[in-house]
């Protein structure tokens, strides 16, 4: 493989770089020829004449291509907004294959179908390089299709952009067909002699407190928390809502799990109503945080995937990083995490909308993230391994001032939660017995008797008990062995409840006063499991106490009555069990 990099400055100069290029190729032994034409301006005249020349020049070759928010050759940021990428495949075995779909929304699946079938009917194809406009179709539902795709297939590429990133115009083209603002652009590579190693690299890093992604629609991140999703941006980073908001958010995207990974999506923008407008689709009902990005840690990621690739021997490295990164970095620093790859192989690529890449099966559409491709023909040879170029500094080897401050929120915030766990287990639970105190006990009462006033096919019944004269035990076997009979009982209620109805709660309702609330449970069974849980109480044998007996009183919750309600009728029904001689179940 080879590869000719260079800016578009006038029709002339392009004709003779072909040309230079056409000579290389008569001298040497090539099988396929790919053009990548990467614009940052929106300029349909003049990228035209460019494929016209291509297409005059040399026939034989096949060209993808797509608008861009920068292009990148050489390893750098190209100076010049319309960049050329030759790469000439030696290898007789390589292929070589353009494909272009228009797109509608409906048609997602027709051009998912027809990808997967030509790389069906097509077995030597190892990479799939995409360039979209991502609008207007589906993103999620198209990865989704591609994951069925055979497992050794690569998939990565880029989203069309502009110059302007409020800017949704974007087109791509190819020696398929003409320039498009609703096109996948496709090229197939592969062969027996070709191969790609893929990664991608954020170096951006979870920051603190977890959130719960509570409504989405799309890409429309509408609240965290069950609250207008920019509050987050409001209370945690003091980020107004003013014309710098997608440059101050883009610093701290959101972070969370998708098919096993770790995904990156910024905010581009506020609504009024506080919901957000993301940068692609983001899932619902996960476990989100917001993620920092830090210059250092982001060079460190860099260095040291560059070094595991250098173990590949690439030949040409192809890299589509996110043009929100390119705003973090600004125009004069953003070199700084391509170039290191250019030192093992020709890098180049674009800032795009969407960065895709396929890991393990699934095809994510990654954001704030740099994808990787590695591509090389024929095996590796020992003197075709390169050194990776670190650039060293004064600060390589150190932690910045920022990722300490992070570390810091990070513990910090993991001990607070596992303070508030502990403090809200304590909360609901009796110190005692470790059943539910009365408080808890009458909050989950008061939430079923609701449930069953929304839904009246609902039932629950009330279980109440209380030991028989229990003050004599205290009298005669002093307070601690009474504290033993009660946690004796609350185990027995613990275990038999549980094993009669997982649904149940059980709670110490004051001294030696215990109540049970079960769902579904009509009075029969509850009564049932009433007497079921007298005799096994007088079948422990305490040590000094003995056997003792208790008296309970049973009810079934009435649709549309209050809790008071429920809970004093039981407790009547236990006074009727203690007026009728205790040791026994009355139902009420
Ligand atoms: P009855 O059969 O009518 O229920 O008679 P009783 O003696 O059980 O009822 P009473 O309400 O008069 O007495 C309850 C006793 O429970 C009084 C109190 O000393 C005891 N008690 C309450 N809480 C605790 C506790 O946490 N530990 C111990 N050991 N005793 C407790
Ligand atoms: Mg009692
Ligand atoms: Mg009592």
């Amino acid at each position: 493989m080879r590869q000719f990099q260079f800016n578009y400055e006038n029709n002339e100069k392009l004709i003779n770089s072909i040309k230079k290029i056409k000579q290389w190729c008569m001298a040497s032994v090539t099988s396929e020829i790919l053009f990548q034409i990467y614009t940052e301006q929106l300029n349909y005249d003049k990228v035209r004449g460019i494929c016209n020349i291509i297409r005059t020049e040399m026939p034989e070759a096949k060209y993808i291509g797509c608008s861009t928010n920068g292009n990148i050759v050489m390893g750098e940021l190209a100076e010049s907004p319309i960049t050329i990428i030759c790469t000439v495949f030696e290898y007789a075995s390589t292929k070589v294959s353009v494909l272009q779909y228009h797109l509608e929304e409906s048609n997602v699946d027709e051009v998912t179908d027809s990808i997967k079938k030509h790389v069906k009917e097509n077995p030597w194809v190892k990479s799939v390089i995409l360039n979209i406009t991502i609008r207007g179709m589906s993103m999620t539902r198209f990865c989704e299709n591609l994951s069925s795709l055979p497992k050794d297939v690569a998939v990565f590429g880029g989203g069309a952009f502009s110059e302007n990133m409020q800017e949704s115009q974007a087109f791509c083209f190819s020696s398929e067909g003409d320039l498009s603002d609703h096109s996948v652009v496709i090229a197939l590579v592969g062969g027996d002699e070709y191969h790609v190693e893929t990664i991608y690299i954020t170096g951006w890093k979870p920051l603190g407190k977890e959130f719960h992604v509570t409504k989405t629609d799309g890409f429309i991140l509408y609240e965290i928390d069950d609250k207008p999703a920019y509050e987050i941006y409001r209370k945690y980073l003091n980020i107004k809502n003013d014309k710098n908001f997608f440059l101050n958010t883009l610093e701290f995207p959101f972070f969370y799990e998708h098919n096993g990974i770790n995904i990156l999506r910024a905010p581009t923008a506020s609504n009024p109503d506080g919901s957000l407008v993301m940068t692609a689709d983001m899932d619902e009902n996960v476990k989100a945080r917001l993620a920092y990005g830090d210059p250092w840690t982001i060079l460190d990621s860099v260095k040291k995937d560059s070094v595991k690739l250098s173990k590949f021997a690439p030949e040409v490295i192809m890299v589509f990083s996110c043009a929100a990164r390119r705003a973090f970095w600004g125009a004069d620093e953003i070199s700084g995490e391509s170039l290191p790859f250019q030192s093992l192989a020709p890098t180049s690529g674009f800032y795009t909308s969407g960065e895709f890449l396929r890991t393990g099966k699934d095809v994510n559409q990654h954001n704030v993230t740099l994808v990787v491709a590695a591509q090389r023909e024929g095996e590796i040879d020992a003197d075709s391994i390169h050194e990776v170029d670190v650039i060293e500094n004064e600060m390589s080897g150190k932690v910045s001032m920022i990722n300490r401050l992070a570390t810091f929120i990070q513990a910090a915030t993991e001990e607070l939660e596992e303070a508030n766990q502990r403090l809200l287990v304590a909360a609901r639970t009796d110190g005692l017995t470790g059943l539910l105190n009365r408080a808890k006990i009458q909050s989950i009462i008061t939430d079923e008797t609701k449930e069953i006033e929304e839904d009246n096919s609902l039932k629950a019944s009330l279980i109440m008990m209380d030991i028989d004269d229990f003050k004599s035990v205290n009298d005669k076997y002093g307070h601690k062995e009474g504290d033993f009979v009660l946690k004796g009982l609350s185990d027995m209620i613990q275990e038999t409840v549980k094993e009669s109805n997982p649904d149940a709660s059980s709670g110490r309702w004051g001294g030696e006063e215990f109540m049970v609330l079960l769902p579904g449970f009509d009075e029969e069974r509850s009564a049932e499991l009433a007497e079921k849980l007298r005799i096994k109480f007088n079948e422990i044998e305490f040590p000094e106490a003995g056997r003792q007996t208790m008296s309970l009183g049973v009810t079934e919750i009435i649709p549309n009555e209050t809790s008071d309600s429920a809970t004093m009728r039981v407790d009547k029904a236990l006074y009727k069990a203690k007026a009728a001689g205790k040791n026994r179940v009355v139902r009420l």
